[in-house]
């Protein structure tokens, strides 16, 4: 299957910048022969601009988060609605720092996927451990649960239309450290024997898992090599168009 390698800007851009990125990115993207599924997701405050550029491109742009609320008294929040009238068609549900930051728990990241899926969203479910729960020798553990609780209720049908990043709490953001790709690999394997117990050895197969964490030009290729791994979920080496390119193509020459 072919790889899908994205990015997140988490709180970065102003509308202007990100049109920039994207009319960019197009021009990168168009000059390269690869079959990946490439995706954006923007602030808020950016995606309709963002989705605007790249209607009718083969980029696909999300939305950091969602409500699982069609509408409501949810002051600040975002509907699934809404999103599709921006034109996304893919939501991140779950990241670490909405985990630790904003009581993002296990069940709201089950009712997000739900609700993604009933308004047509690809859900992109962030999952992993934290520093503690790995040195403690638990994370099998944590990604068992987070697997399981965020997919109840999913039909086995639909897994193909989710995609998993595991992102380990430690390798992520400005403090992250590299992760062992056997490492990487083993937890992929993990995860996918989670989704072949709760959704069976079909639904396994199918459900892309990604990972997330520190990735660069520079240690893309090495988790290329896996079949575990179905691409890359990249940020701050993919907030500028030069060195996204840069994972794009070593993803794709070391696979
Ligand atoms: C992330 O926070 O999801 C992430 C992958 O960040 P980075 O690539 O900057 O470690």
């Amino acid at each position: 299957m072919p790889p899908w390698l994205g990015t997140s800007w988490k709180m970065n851009k102003t509308v202007a910048e990100a049109e920039r990125y994207t009319r960019d990115l197009l021009r990168a993207l168009d000059a390269r022969d690869t079959d990946a599924t490439i995706f954006v997701i923007p602030p808020f405050t950016a995606l309709a601009a963002v989705c605007r550029v790249a209607a009718g491109t083969r980029l696909t742009i999300g939305a950091q988060t969602m409500h699982w609320a069609d509408d409501g008294a949810y002051t600040g929040e975002i509907s699934p609605p809404m999103l599709r009238d921006c034109g996304a068609r893919l939501v991140e549900l779950g990241h670490f720092e909405r985990r630790t930051h904003f009581a993002e728990t296990d069940a709201t990241v089950n009712r997000k996927v739900l609700a993604a899926l009933a308004h047509g969203l690809r859900p992109l479910v962030c999952i992993g451990e934290t520093e503690q729960e790995r040195d403690l020798g638990t994370a099998a553990e944590v990604l068992a649960r987070q697997v399981t609780t965020a997919l109840d209720g999913v039909p086995a049908e639909r897994i193909s239309e989710l995609l998993v990043a595991y992102e380990p709490g430690w390798a992520i953001g400005a403090g992250g450290t590299d992760a062992d790709p056997n490492y990487v690999a083993a937890m992929h394997a993990r995860i996918r024997s989670v989704v072949a117990q709760s959704h069976g050895a079909d639904a396994a197969r199918q459900v892309t898992v990604l990972y997330g964490g520190s990735v660069n030009a520079r240690n893309a290729a090495e988790f290329a090599g896996s079949p575990e791994v179905g691409g890359l979920f990249v940020g701050r080496a993919a907030w500028e168009v030069e060195s996204f390119v840069a994972v794009i193509d070593a993803f794709c020459a070391g696979g």
